[in-house]
Order: structure tokens, then C-alpha cells, then sequence
């Protein structure tokens, strides 16, 4: 979250609306600096039949690709909400800024494949973003935004293959 976000028309509609999906890494460099349990910051119910639609009805191109992908029995694992607010969202700032997901460190940019294998940073629909309105990206950002959604994609695969495990040993539900 930029200072941009404290301005933001949508009241930070990123950690707000929706939801943050967090890898099996993610969750445990969480732990591991707030020093919270699992099961105070995680959520592995069940989507709702509203929000599992938009899910799977998302653009393939953005990070709705991803996250249908990881989607096992209608469930995905993601950080606790307090109403509207991503449980993290404290007084308009995220709490675990310097730590948060891989996700939301991406947000609101993503990234796509070419045919030819490179990389190309996009970004999210959400036009009223401040961030992404008044951004250019510098080729050292763009890389750094590699790195995070090859990592992503790394974590995804090891939580495909990790998190049925991950729920019940951590009696996460
Ligand atoms: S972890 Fe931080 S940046 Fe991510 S949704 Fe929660 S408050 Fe927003």
C-alpha cells in the first residue's frame, strides 16, 4: 500500500472488497514476525456462492487464473476478514506492510506470458487505482515485478501439492 492508497476514492478497495490469497511461504513468514497462530489470521472456508462466481468468471489474463487454479472443493486459502477489512487493514495502512503477501506486494500490477516466453507487466481493471494511474513502472521495478510473480507461481505450485496437508495439521478451517 502506497501513500496513494490513503487517498483512494474506493477506500482501499483492495483490502477491503475481495480477498488476499496467501501461499503455504507467506503464511508462515507471517507467523513468524507477528508471532499470531495460524488459525487468528487465516481462512480456508469455503467461498461463498458470490464470491466463488467472480472468482471463476474472472479474466483468465489477470490474477483470477491463478486463483482458480488453486481452488480445491471450493476453498482457497487467504487472510481472515473483520467485516469488509482484510483482517491486517489497520487505521487505512496494512499492518504487516513490509511482510505481506506476495500478492498484494504485486497489486495492482500482474503479469502475462508472451508466446515467446517474456514476461509483459499488466494491470488490474480497477481504473480508479491511484497507484496504477500515476505509476511508471522503471525497468528495475518491472524486474522486481518478475521476480515476485515467478515466485508466486513457484509458491502456487508448492501449495497445490502442500496445503491439504498445511489445513490439518494447523487445524485450519
Ligand atoms: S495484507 Fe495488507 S496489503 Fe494485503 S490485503 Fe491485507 S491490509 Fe491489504
Amino acid at each position: 500500500m502506497s501513500n496513494k492508497c490513503l487517498q483512494c476514492k474506493a477506500k482501499y478497495h483492495c483490502c477491503k472488497n475481495g480477498f488476499a490469497f496467501v501461499g503455504i511461504e507467506d503464511a508462515k513468514q507471517i507467523k513468524e514476525t507477528t508471532g499470531k497462530e495460524y488459525t487468528e489470521f487465516l481462512d480456508y472456508s469455503e467461498l461463498s456462492p458470490d464470491v466463488l462466481q467472480i472468482v471463476q468468471s474472472g479474466d483468465p489474463v489477470h490474477e483470477s487464473s491463478l486463483r482458480n487454479y488453486l481452488l480445491k472443493d471450493n476453498k482457497i486459502l487467504r487472510l481472515q476478514k473483520r467485516g469488509r477489512n482484510c483482517v491486517f487493514l489497520k487505521e487505512g495502512k496494512c499492518s504487516i506492510y513490509t511482510i505481506r503477501p506476495k500478492i498484494c506486494q504485486m497489486y495492482p500490477h500482474w503479469c502475462m506470458r508472451l508466446l515467446d516466453g517474456t514476461l509483459k507487466v499488466i494491470d488490474h481493471d480497477d481504473n480508479y487505482c491511484l497507484v496504477r494511474n500515476s505509476t511508471t513502472l522503471r525497468t528495475e521495478d518491472e524486474e522486481k515485478l518478475f521476480k515476485l510473480f515467478r515466485d508466486i507461481l513457484d509458491e502456487g505450485q508448492y501449495y497445490k501439492e502442500h496445503i491439504d496437508e498445511f489445513v490439518k495439521e494447523h487445524n485450519i478451517r
